[in-house]
């Protein structure tokens, strides 16, 4: 198995174009062709992990962070992101960072949480806009139930827990073609109007090549007629952070113990307490500031992230109760989550790479200790 087949798989959890803009998603070191001689996952990449890669003969890792991040100029060992790089170079070893993606993903980072909190009824907290297309286009009224199914079949056409969604009407297309042309219904320079209907289905934008090779591939005509739109609308399954409830409403301080238990933490920073029952819940791993304004909008009783300030406390405002539970005490369970769906996958569509073969890093690499 290559390298950009397991990339494939890992689009399939978290499209890359789902990332956020600021960040650096995708194969960041490495040749996607080289063989997969096995894969360690991890949350962040440092050189004790490329010497774990090393150890159990993995030449790619998948790391949730990106080790690199805003770029580099020079690659000479002077800080701790050009030595991971300089190491997994000289010993062939890929890194893959998938971050935002998975955040942003229906089935990423917050649902994990989410499952350790055992929340349901979850719903994205901040969904992305921007990310629903719409594709409108015009084929023979005869091919046009054959045209809707070859979509359907790439992934058009799905609006939440329905597939097959499409709009049509009948009409007159007309055209002429010129010198160079060569239609499938009537002669170069001949005016022709003819019985066409008109298509229209919505797609994530993630899709948008395959539906239009699809498109052409299924459609007779020399032209295809066709747009693409850009819809305002939000999207429901993709977007950073994620709210549920809880299956029994809890006290504050009850629900601060479960929440210590649930995510393995020592310490929990916290907001004043309301002495208000905690029944809605938004979660958002990582840093996640941002996003207050958003889980007292949804109607969150506490919201749980991490690297809050001193100031971004005092925004509860008592209305809401923010808990931080740490940066990495939040994303610890992601490489887990990653190991599972990389096991399954591998299992699944390569046999001969062992199970084992799909290693879950045994090293803790958050840099921030407790005492
Ligand atoms: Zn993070």
């Amino acid at each position: 198995m290559k390298i950009s087949e397991i990339i494939n798989e890992l689009e399939l959890l978290a499209p890359q174009a789902y990332a956020e803009g600021f960040d650096n998603t995708g194969l960041l070191v490495g040749d996607a062709n080289a063989e997969v001689s096995g894969i360690l996952v991890t949350l962040d990449t440092l050189e004790t992990i490329v010497d774990e890669a090393i150890a159990s003969d993995c030449n790619l890792i998948v790391s949730f962070h990106p080790i690199i991040f805003s770029g580099l100029k020079k690659i000479t060992g002077k800080n701790y992101v050009e030595r991971v790089v300089l190491k997994a170079i000289k010993n062939d070893i890929a890194i893959y960072a998938i971050h935002t993606a998975l955040d942003n993903s229906f089935n990423g980072v917050n649902a994990g949480i989410c499952d350790r909190l055992q929340l349901s009824n979850r719903k994205i907290l901040i969904p992305q806009k921007g990310t629903i297309k719409k594709l409108i286009t015009y084929v023979p009224t005869e091919e046009a139930t054959a045209l809707k199914q070859a979509l359907f079949n790439v992934g058009a056409g799905s609006i939440g827990n329905y597939d097959n969604c499409s709009f049509s009407t009948n009409g007159t297309g007309t055209y002429k073609g010129n010198e160079n042309s060569n239609p499938v219904v009537g002669a170069k320079h001949e005016f022709i109007a003819a019985d066409e209907t008109q298509i229209s289905v919505t797609f994530p934008k993630h899709l948008e090549s395959i539906i239009i090779k699809t498109l052409h591939e299924a459609h007779s005509y020399e032209e295809v007629a066709y747009e693409v739109l850009t819809l305002e609308n939000t999207n429901q399954h993709i977007g950073m952070g994620m709210i549920g409830a809880l299956k029994n409403p809890m006290e504050e301080a009850d629900f601060l113990n479960y929440l210590k238990k649930q995510m393995n933490v020592a310490v929990v920073r916290h907001s004043s307490l309301r002495n208000k029952t905690i029944k809605k819940v938004a979660v958002l791993g990582g840093s996640g500031s941002f996003a207050i304004a958003a889980a007292k909008g949804a109607g969150a009783d506490v919201f749980i992230t991490a690297d809050l300030k001193y100031h971004d406390f005092y925004t509860a405002e008592s209305e809401i109760l923010l808990a931080d539970i740490g940066h990495y005490e939040s994303e610890q369970f992601t490489k887990e989550l990653l190991h599972t769906f990389l096991s399954k996958k591998i299992s699944n569509f390569a046999p001969a790479l062992s199970r084992g073969k799909v290693v879950l890093s045994k090293i803790n690499t958050n840099p921030i200790s407790y005492f």
